[in-house]
């Protein structure tokens, strides 16, 4: 999530705080009152004075809500704004599916022109490559506006209806209500009765289909990688035109780390004034299980500390303190171990560098720096009132003049 967050502010993204309780009909009126996380997920109860509330099921209608009570329309008509929390919705839990999960999201505001969904894709990428996910997959897809989507709609509801009998029955309600849904249904006799159906990607108007084919012009310039999922249509009805998809390679092959898309219509539906929006969110528990690189490697310590005897215990603990002040990870190992079991400790934990404090290092005034990496033989030392900074740099030089 750090990291997400310093690439968002990379982007000159500012985060807004958002309330974990909001009333019922914000999503009922945004995600759309046919959607699986209003209809089923949705945590919604009646306060005292009868009105319905809701715990947060995401947080794009949130920030737009916030967005235009906060008067910041006028404000600032272009606005980049992220979030990170927790998020509710009622779902059988699994792994790496929890009824309270973390989500880090942002909302690229009053742009709809395509350069502006194609900074949000190179951004997508670019957390992905933070969080150590560099290996997932992005999907695109255009689901058109307002313009062309009402004759498609009605193209693939007449196409289900001639075999509504092979349609599952949640399919068979999605028909007249939300038939886009009959192309993300996991039932098997549905993917096969709708294997023909028509796409909204055929049945483009021509300014969404310019737009886009300018976004994914400007991918490739940027060398972001994504692949075209005509069958791609995300469960909530505020999206327009483009639609992604962030799949993890380490999990199944249905499982979404984050999606996003574009919602043109969303901040006049809210009460706001015409203003364009694209955005998306990463489930950040999901995100850390698809991690495979870097990502999981940041977690463990840089350095490790072990003081050998309970003599070495007191300027080891001073010692881990300024250089956790100075920004360093540092785990401190217990002075009642051996040194031997403390430095297979330090290895587990994945520390580069072991700092050893005995009784010849203490009464020098110095301490010893072992190189994980580049194996034991290698040593430095630093004298243990050296400015933190200065030690922090000695330790750096043992790693790059190697073994
Ligand atoms: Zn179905
Ligand atoms: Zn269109």
């Amino acid at each position: 999530m750090e990291a997400g967050r310093a690439v968002l502010e990379s982007y000159g993204y500012g985060e807004i705080e958002l309330p974990l309780l909001e009333k019922g009909e914000l999503f009922s009126r945004s995600v759309g009152a046919t959607s699986d996380i209003v209809e089923k997920e949705m945590y919604a109860f009646e306060d005292r004075d009868g009105t319905m509330v809701a715990l947060r099921p995401e947080g794009t209608a949130s920030v737009v809500r916030a967005y235009i009570e906060g008067g910041l329309t006028r404000a600032m008509p272009v606005a980049r704004l992220y979030y990170t929390g927790p998020m509710f919705r009622r779902e059988r839990p699994q792994k790496g599916r929890y009824r309270q999960f973390t989500q880090i999201g942002a909302e690229f505001l009053g742009r709809d022109d395509p350069s502006a969904d194609a900074e949000t894709i190179c951004l997508v990428a670019d957390i992905c490559e933070a969080a150590g996910v560099s290996d997932a997959r992005i999907d695109i897809n255009s689901l058109g506006d307002e313009g062309c989507r009402p004759a498609y709609r009605e193209a693939l509801s007449a196409f289900g209806r001639e075999r509504i009998e092979s349609l599952c029955e949640d399919c068979k309600k999605r028909l007249e209500r939300n038939p886009l849904r009959l192309l993300d249904c996991k039932v098997e006799s549905c993917a096969k009765a709708t294997a023909d159906a028509p796409m909204m990607i055929d049945h483009l108007c021509a300014s969404c289909r310019s737009h886009h084919e300018r976004v994914l012009e400007l991918l490739a310039a940027a060398g972001v990688k994504v692949e075209s999922n005509p069958r791609m249509v995300r469960g909530l009805d505020y999206y327009c035109r483009t639609a992604f998809e962030i799949i993890g390679s380490g999990l199944g092959s249905q499982d979404a780390i984050g999606g996003g898309g574009r919602y043109d219509g969303l901040v006049a539906a809210l009460g706001g004034p015409d203003l364009a929006g694209v955005g998306f969110a990463f489930g950040v528990e999901r995100m850390e299980m698809a991690a495979t690189d870097a990502g999981e490697q940041t977690r463990s310590p840089e350095m490790f500390i072990a003081p050998v005897d309970e003599v070495a215990a007191e300027p080891a603990l001073v010692l881990a303190r300024r250089l956790r002040r100075c920004g360093s990870r540092v785990e401190l190992g217990s002075p009642l171990r051996r040194l031997r079991a403390q430095m297979k400790q330090a290895d587990k934990a994945g520390a580069r560098y072991v700092i050893i404090l005995g009784a010849d290092e203490l009464a020098a005034g110095r301490a010893t720096v072992r190189d994980m990496v580049n194996n034991s033989d290698h040593t430095a030392l630093f004298a243990l009132d050296d400015e933190a900074d200065k030690i922090i740099e000695t330790i750096g030089r043992v790693g790059e003049s190697g073994a």
